[in-house]
């Protein structure tokens, strides 16, 4: 047995893939949530207590090796706290980065990636020349807290900037250039303790009212020079923090251009067909690389769709009319609009995997 403890910062899905993952290779897992309900309660401790609460971070932390995070808005004071008792990876500047769109924008274009012309929003005049410089159409998002859409309206002339100025406050904002994008793609990446790393391939999204729908993997007709440039900036990223953990970039497609949109310092829902479809599943390597283990290979196996179940679920007889196909339900309770699990398939044959995706599509719709 490895007897290494790994502390996770939210109980969602993603905390729960990743004690998945780590069971295998004999770790043990202790969450930290203030929803009791929360879809890894079931599978290991759960502390359930407000992230300010510091006598049970104190009971969090103690007789850990290691703490991680699952999701990019655990407060940066909290992982801060931890970091001060326990080693926690990825470093907090990550998340101090990635909460603020307008640092994060920073930081990828330090890295030698594009990014869409953007402004720091705080007033309507502010609003109105950024207007001047970025052009319409153009978004105007949060600069924080924004997840799966929300927080963001599209601009297209001068009464829907005012509309968005008041649906979004006024303040802390950020307002970008709209991106006629080709398509969009992301890729994960995963660095060791000891600074190596491993790039899965760029993959093809497809969303749906903000929201993640579908992921190709690898991305069907992918330049080579695309991943190039996606891994060079995600490798310059993580050596720039000592990175350690799976990093995701999300990136908008033109041509032959890369238009670095977001960075999530966490494995990520455009990183599931890994599960099934890659030698070492970005799971896997993450608490590989949290707990100082050599990181497994990156490669697909396959051709990967991955379709993400929203809202309700169908039932489980009908999904798994597709032999192979693997299906993951996060135990969530259903609502509109959220993920409650996703179905993997996997082929040898391109057609072949489109075929049996559209078969589970339906099934979703
Ligand atoms: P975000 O919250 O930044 O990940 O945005 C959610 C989704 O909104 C993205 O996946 C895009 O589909 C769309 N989007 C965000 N920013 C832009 C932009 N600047 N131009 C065009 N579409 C965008």
């Amino acid at each position: 047995m490895s007897d290494l403890r790994v502390g996770v910062l939210g109980a969602g899905q993603l905390g729960r893939m990743l004690a998945l993952a780590g069971y295998p290779l004999g770790m043990q897992f202790r969450f930290f949530d203030p929803d009791p309900h929360a879809s890894s309660a079931m599978l290991a401790q759960h502390i359930v207590a407000p992230y300010d609460d510091l006598a049970a971070l104190d009971a969090f932390a103690d007789g850990l090796d290691v703490v991680t995070y699952e999701f990019e808005n655990v407060p940066f004071a909290t992982a801060h706290y931890l970091a001060q008792r326990v080693e926690v990876y990825p470093p907090p500047r990550a998340l101090e980065i990635t909460q603020d769109r307008v640092a994060e924008k920073g930081f990828m274009h330090a890295a030698g990636l594009s990014v869409a012309r953007f402004v720091p929003v705080c007033s309507c005049s502010d609003l109105e020349d950024g207007l001047d410089i970025v052009g319409l159409p153009a978004v105007l998002k949060t600069r924080r807290m924004g997840y799966d859409g929300k927080g963001q309206r599209v601009i297209r002339d001068a009464s829907s900037a005012r509309a968005a100025l008041e649906d979004l406050g006024t303040t802390n904002l950020v307002l970008e250039e709209f991106v006629t994008f080709d398509r969009e793609l992301s890729l994960v990446a995963a660095r060791g303790r000891e600074g190596a790393s491993v790039c899965y391939p760029l993959v093809e999204n497809h969303h749906r009212e903000g929201i993640l729908r579908e992921t190709r993997a690898p991305a069907p007709g992918l330049d080579k020079q695309l991943q190039r440039m996606a891994e060079s900036g995600a490798q310059q990223m993580m050596s720039t923090l000592n990175y350690v953990g799976c990093l995701a970039i999300e990136f908008f497609q033109r041509g032959d251009e890369l238009i670095a949109n977001e960075v999530a310092p966490r494995v990520h829902n455009t990183g599931h067909w890994t599960i099934e479809g890659a030698v070492t599943s970005q799971f896997e390597n993450h608490v590989r690389a949290i707990t100082g283990l050599p990181l497994g290979s990156a490669a697909p196996i396959a051709n990967a769709i991955m379709l993400n179940v929203v809202g309700s679920f169908p039932s489980l007889e009908r999904l798994l009319m597709d032999p192979a196909a693997h299906v993951h339900d996060y135990g969530k309770s259903p609502r509109p609009g959220r993920k409650l699990g996703h179905v993997t398939l996997v082929d040898d044959d391109l057609e072949r995997v489109e075929r049996r995706a559209m078969r589970v599509r339906a099934l979703l719709a």
